[in-house]
């Protein structure tokens, strides 16, 4: 007998029928000897139509409210999962994040968990009741409704399969696992089986929609092993782990894409000590998260610096930026949204070399240019124009062999 979070997602949940299914899962995993504990999130666009409303109310609604109202998304479909499954003569129950005591900071809608007591969730287990719990919502110290960010429901099944000492937390969505790369855009990709946290974490924060990054965080920290798997379809799924020896062998296990990227490029910057803590400053201080930076080589004392910011943050950047350049006396400022950044990922990249050597013979074989280069250990990554991006993760999607990779 093992104890199995599962975790299912907006789609899984967003229509009775869907619900029905839901349950049937359920009701199987208890027949087959096992415990199991549900966390559901609201039906597939609820979030977003309370989230409207709410901007229909006020342009800048209060966030404490903001969490009383996104939490209710959750409540409706724990309720009515415990009525199904009730119906069917199981025992079980819905719980709110109340209930199980999962305990965060203020920070409302974006919220950290500071612990999970999970006592009501332990007792309904000793009692063979099955518990159905509302992801993403938790409370502060004093009790007010908090939510986890979007996507939060992943770290509500993440958290309690950790404070449960669960032998599995499985994440039910509508795709059927990790892929090599987007398979909408690679028609090649294959099903990663087995992927480590760091893989994860990466693929998650560059653009692989499967699971919210904090939930990756979080199950890497407690070593709770996550299992991505569809709603929809028998079979495997992948299992998100500690790395070992098999993911070493293989140098890339997989090709992201992100266009959410824009580049900013000083011109004419004074090549002189300080210049770059006067343009990264104010930055900062508007939260803007800078990713890639470029420096070139300086000419008659000036030099042309290049860095990328989120696309979303480009109209909150540019302003900043141009009074800076003014400041420090830069020739122009000169903006381009339309790049993408291409990056391959792989804990083997720590044991193999080569890699961005080939990375850049491939991009270059296909004409595209390379406008940025970042590294890191396990990660390659370049920024290239947008309209080659699809060609780019397909070319090397093949030139390194994930095409013919076994899932
Ligand atoms: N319902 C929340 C959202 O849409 C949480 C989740 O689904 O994970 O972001
Ligand atoms: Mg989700």
């Amino acid at each position: 007998m093992a104890l199995i979070v599962q975790k299912f997602g907006g789609t899984s949940v967003g229509t009775i029928e869907r619900i029905h299914r839901v349950a049937d899962r359920v009701a199987r995993t208890q027949g087959d000897g096992h415990q199991v504990v549900v966390v559901l999130s609201a039906m597939s666009g609820e979030t977003d139509r309370l989230l409207k409303l709410a901007h229909e109310v006020t342009g800048t609604p209060d966030e404490r409210e903001l969490d009383m109202l996104l939490s209710t998304g959750e409540r409706v479909t724990i309720a009515l999962l415990a009525m199904e499954l009730r119906g069917r003569g199981l025992n079980a129950r819905s719980f709110t994040g109340r209930q199980v005591g999962i305990i965060t900071d203020s920070a409302h809608t974006k919220a950290r968990i500071a612990r999970v007591t999970a006592d009501r969730i332990k007792e309904a287990l000793n009692e063979g009741v099955i518990p159905v719990v509302a992801g993403f919502q938790g409370i502060n110290e004093r009790s007010d409704v908090t939510t986890l960010g979007r996507g939060g429901s992943d770290l509500s099944a993440v958290a309690l399969a950790a404070a449960l000492k669960a032998n599995r937390c499985v994440i039910f969505t509508d795709v059927d696992g990790v892929y090599t790369a987007d398979p909408n855009i690679v028609p090649a990709a294959k099903r990663i089986d087995k992927i480590a946290y760091e893989e994860m974490l990466e693929m998650a924060s560059l653009g692989a929609k499967v699971l919210q990054t904090r939930s990756v965080e979080f199950a890497a920290k407690f070593n709770v092993p996550v299992e991505v798997n569809s709603s929809f379809t028998e079979g495997k799924g992948t299992l998100v782990t500690k790395e070992d020896k098999d993911m070493e062998a293989v140098a890339v296990a997989g090709v992201t894409g992100d266009r959410n990227q824009a580049k900013i490029t000083i011109v004419g910057v004074p090549d002189k000590p300080g210049i770059a803590g006067r343009i990264f400053g104010p930055v900062a201080e508007a939260h803007i998260n800078v990713d890639m930076i470029i420096q070139n080589i300086g000419q008659a004392a000036l030099t042309d610096l290049s860095f990328t910011v989120p696309r979303a943050d480009l109209k909150k950047a540019e302003p900043l930026i141009q009074n800076v350049a003014k400041d420090i006396e830069a020739k122009s400022v000169s903006i381009t949204e339309a790049i993408a950044k291409v990056s391959l990922i792989g804990v083997g990249m720590r044991s193999h070399s080569g890699v961005a050597a080939k990375m850049f013979e491939v991009l270059s074989r296909e004409g595209i240019n390379i406008m940025m280069i970042s590294t890191s250990e396990i990660k390659i990554s370049c920024v290239i124009e947008e309209k080659y991006l699809e060609l780019a993760m397909r070319s090397l999607h093949t030139a390194f062999d994930l095409d013919q990779r076994q899932a």
